[in-house]
C-alpha cells in the first residue's frame, strides 16, 4: 500500500514525542491558510487540504485521484505538465520557495484567478512526488490594480503632486511635477526636495515644518526652480502623512503653477489700472467740462457758439437762455436763429444773412460794440451789444464763432432814467429859484412897499434859498454816497439836544405844526456822524411836515434800548398805503401821488444810505392813509458816554 504522504512528509520533520509527528502534520496542513497540494508521478492529486478545498471550490474527495491539470486553465496545462515532468526528473525549478511567482489557476466552477505557488518534490519509496503550496493572491491583485489605477489617476492630473520624507527626501514623483520642474521620476526620486526645486517659502522651511507638525496641513504660495532655471509661482497645499508601516513621516505635496495665472492677473491689474487712468481722465475731462460750464454759466453775458458750416448753435449759456427764453433753465436743445431769436437794427430793420455777427465774424470782419435789438417770436425786443469772434480750431474742421451779447437793458433804463432825473432836477432847482428870483425882485423893483410886504417877502426868499441848499446838500449828498465817497466819522451823539434843536428850527417855519421831542429816562447817546444824523432828522421832520398839509403834532421819541439808541418821529399826516411802505427808500420814488407836493423822491433814500453808513437801520410804517406815518431810525449806542453821564 502506498504511503499515505502527509505521514511520510511529517515523518520527515518531525522528532517523535508527545503527540505523533503525522497527527501533527495533518492538523498543520489540515489548519493552513495557504492551499497545500501534492501529486504522484502521474500527476494525480494525492493531497488536497481544507484550503484547497475553499481555494479551488472543490471537496478533497472529488479532487483526489484527479489529474492536477483540471485546476489549470486549458492553455497552461500542457506547459505545467512539461514542467512538472522536469522537475520531477532534475527538482528544478523556478517557483523555489524564496522565489514566489504569480501563476493562474482555475477553480473548480471555471473562474480563473492569479495564485502564488511553491513547488517543492519529495520522494518517497522510489517514488516522485510534487508538493506545492498556494496562495490565492486575487485580493493583493485587485488591490495592487487599483494602486495602479490611483497612480494612473494621480499621473493624469495637471499639478505636480509628489511626496517627501520629512527630511526632504523624495519618494513619489507624479507626471505633472515632470512636466512642470522638467525631472523625470527617476532623477527626482531619493533627492532632497527643496533642494531640488530650491524652494523659496514664505518664512522659511521651519515654520511650514511646524505648521504641519501641529495642524496636519499647510496652504501657501512657494517658489520652486525648474530644471531649465525657470521659476515657477505655485500655489501649493501640504499634508502630514505617518506612514506607519514603513514608522516615517511623509508629506504630501500638491503644486499648481500659478505663473501663467500670475502674468494673466498682472495684465488685467495693468487693464484695470489702464481703464481707472482712462476713466479718471474722462472724469477729469467731464469735470473740466462741467467746470466751464459752470463758469460760462455764472457770466452775466450771453455765450454762443455756433459752427460756420450749418451756423447751428452748438452751445448757449445761462445769461443767453435767460436773454432768448426769459428763463436760465437748461434746454434738451439749444437756441436756433430765426425760430427762437433774430438781430435787428435800432430802427427795427432785420439784419441780412451778411450782416449778422457770426457772419461777418467768418468773414474776417471785427465785430464789436455791435448795437443790436434782439427780437424774439412773440415780437418782444431787448437791446444788445454783440461782439463775435472766429476760434482758433487747429486743424481742418469747421469754423466756430463765439458770440457774446450783453444786455443793454438797463443801460438804457439807467439813460431814460438819468434825462428824467435832470429833468426833476432842473424842475426842482427852478422852483425855488423862480421864487428867490421874483421875491427880490419885487423887492429892489418896488421901493414903497410896507414893511409887512417887505418882510413877508425876505422870508419868502430866505425860505425858498434855504429849500434850495437842502435840496443841493442832499443832491450832493446823494452823488457821494453812489459814488462812494461818503466820509462818516462817528463820536458820541446825544440824540435829544440834536433833536431838539433842529425841531425847534421847523416848529419856527411851520407855525402849522406842533414839534414835541420825548426822551426816556436813559440818555440815548448814539455812536454816529451828528452831521448825518442832523441830515436824517431834517429830512424826516420836512417829510413830516410836507405830508401833513393840514398841519398836526410832529412826535419825536427818543430812547436806548439793547445797545441802540432808537428814534421814532411820528406826525399825523397823509399817511402810506400798506403796499407803498417798503419803496419809500428807493431812489426817485414817490408813492404819494400828489403833484402839488414838491420832492424829488431823494429824502428817504438818503437817509437810509446815511443810517446804513453809520451801522444804523431806518424804517417805515403807517396804519394806513390819512392815518399819519412813523419813520424809526436805530443808531449803535455809543460806548464811551462819560462825558454825558446826566440829562441836560
Ligand atoms: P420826496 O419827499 O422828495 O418825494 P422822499 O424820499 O423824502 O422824497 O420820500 C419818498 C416818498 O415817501 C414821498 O414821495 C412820499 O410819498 C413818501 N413819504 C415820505 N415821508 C412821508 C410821510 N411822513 N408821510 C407820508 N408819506 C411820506
Amino acid at each position: 500500500m502506498t504511503p499515505k504522504i502527509s505521514d511520510t512528509l511529517a515523518g520527515n520533520a518531525f522528532a517523535a514525542g508527545e503527540a505523533s509527528a503525522p497527527d501533527l502534520m495533518r492538523a498543520i496542513i489540515a489548519t493552513a491558510t495557504d492551499a497545500i497540494i501534492a501529486v504522484d508521478p502521474e500527476q494525480r492529486i494525492v493531497l488536497f487540504n481544507p484550503a484547497a478545498e475553499a481555494m479551488f471550490r472543490c471537496s478533497a474527495a472529488q479532487a483526489l485521484g484527479q489529474p492536477l491539470g483540471r485546476f489549470l486553465p486549458p492553455g497552461l496545462r500542457a506547459a505545467h505538465h512539461r514542467h512538472v515532468v522536469a522537475f520531477a526528473a532534475t527538482g528544478d525549478t523556478a517557483r523555489a520557495m524564496s522565489r514566489l511567482r504569480p501563476l493562474v489557476a482555475l477553480r473548480a466552477n471555471g473562474e480563473e484567478f492569479p495564485i502564488e505557488a511553491t513547488i517543492s518534490r519529495v520522494e518517497i519509496a522510489g517514488q516522485i512526488y510534487a508538493a506545492s503550496i498556494l496562495r490565492d493572491i486575487t485580493l493583493r491583485h485587485q488591490h495592487d490594480a487599483a494602486l495602479q489605477h490611483q497612480a494612473e489617476l494621480l499621473d493624469l492630473a495637471d499639478d505636480a503632486i509628489f511626496s517627501w520624507e520629512w527630511e526632504g527626501q523624495i519618494i513619489y514623483w507624479n507626471r505633472g511635477a515632470e512636466r512642470l520642474y522638467g525631472y523625470t521620476r527617476e532623477e527626482a526620486i531619493g533627492q532632497n526636495g527643496h533642494a531640488l526645486l530650491r524652494t523659496r517659502f514664505p518664512k522659511g522651511i521651519e515654520t511650514v515644518l511646524s505648521t504641519l507638525q501641529r495642524e496636519g496641513t499647510w496652504e501657501g504660495e512657494l517658489t520652486h526652480t525648474s530644471r531649465d532655471g525657470r521659476e515657477s509661482i505655485v500655489a501649493a497645499r501640504l499634508k502630514r502623512v505617518d506612514d506607519a508601516a514603513e514608522e516615517r513621516l511623509v508629506v504630501l505635496e500638491i503644486a499648481r503653477d500659478l505663473t501663467a495665472w500670475k502674468a494673466v492677473e498682472a495684465a488685467e491689474t495693468q487693464s484695470r489700472q489702464r481703464e481707472a487712468i482712462a476713466q479718471a481722465a474722462a472724469t477729469a475731462a467731464a469735470s473740466a467740462r462741467d467746470h466751464l460750464r459752470e463758469i460760462l454759466d455764472a457770466l452775466q453775458s450771453g455765450v454762443m457758439l455756433m459752427s460756420e458750416m450749418d451756423t447751428r448753435i452748438e452751445f448757449a449759456n445761462a445769461a443767453m437762455r435767460e436773454l432768448i427764453f426769459g428763463s436760465r433753465r437748461c434746454r434738451s436743445t439749444p437756441p436756433a436763429y430765426g425760430r427762437d431769436f433774430t438781430f435787428a437794427r435800432y430802427d427795427g430793420i432785420e439784419l441780412s444773412p451778411n450782416e449778422r455777427p457770426a457772419a461777418r465774424a467768418f468773414a474776417g470782419k471785427r465785430v464789436e460794440h455791435q448795437q443790436l435789438l434782439l427780437r424774439r417770436p412773440d415780437g418782444t425786443t431787448q437791446p444788445v451789444e454783440v461782439f463775435a469772434t472766429v476760434l482758433a480750431t487747429g486743424d481742418a474742421g469747421p469754423g466756430r464763432a463765439v458770440i457774446s451779447v450783453h444786455d443793454l437793458s438797463r443801460l438804457v433804463q439807467a439813460e431814460q432814467f438819468k434825462d428824467d432825473f435832470l429833468l426833476l432836477v432842473s424842475h426842482e432847482l427852478r422852483t425855488p429859484l423862480t421864487a428867490i428870483h421874483g421875491g427880490a425882485s419885487l423887492l429892489l423893483n418896488k421901493p414903497h412897499l410896507d414893511a409887512d410886504e417887505r418882510r413877508e417877502l425876505l422870508r419868502d426868499v430866505v425860505a425858498e434859498s434855504e429849500r434850495l441848499e437842502r435840496l443841493l446838500s442832499n443832491l450832493l449828498l446823494v452823488t457821494e454816497v453812489v459814488g462812494g465817497r461818503l466820509r462818516v466819522s462817528t463820536e458820541p451823539v446825544p440824540i435829544a439836544p440834536l433833536a431838539r434843536t433842529i425841531a425847534k428850527e421847523l416848529a419856527d417855519r411851520n407855525p402849522n405844526h406842533t414839534f414835541l421831542v420825548a426822551a426816556g429816562p436813559k440818555l440815548a447817546i448814539a455812536e454816529a456822524d451828528p452831521s448825518l444824523v442832523e441830515e436824517i432828522l431834517r429830512n424826516l421832520y420836512e417829510n413830516a411836515v410836507k405830508y401833513s398839509p393840514c398841519g398836526g403834532m410832529i412826535r419825536t421819541e427818543i430812547e436806548e434800548a439793547a445797545d441802540r439808541a432808537v428814534i421814532r418821529v411820528r406826525d399825523e399826516g397823509i399817511g402810506i398805503a400798506p403796499e407803498h411802505v417798503a419803496s419809500v427808500f428807493e431812489r426817485f420814488r414817490r408813492v404819494g401821488g400828489d403833484p402839488h407836493v414838491r420832492g424829488m423822491g431823494l429824502g428817504l433814500y438818503l437817509s437810509r444810505a446815511l443810517a446804513e453808513a453809520q451801522q444804523g437801520e431806518i424804517s417805515a410804517s403807517s396804519p394806513g392813509v390819512g392815518l399819519g406815518a412813523t419813520f424809526t431810525v436805530t443808531l449803535p449806542a455809543a460806548h464811551d458816554r462819560d462825558l454825558f453821564a446826566t440829562q441836560p
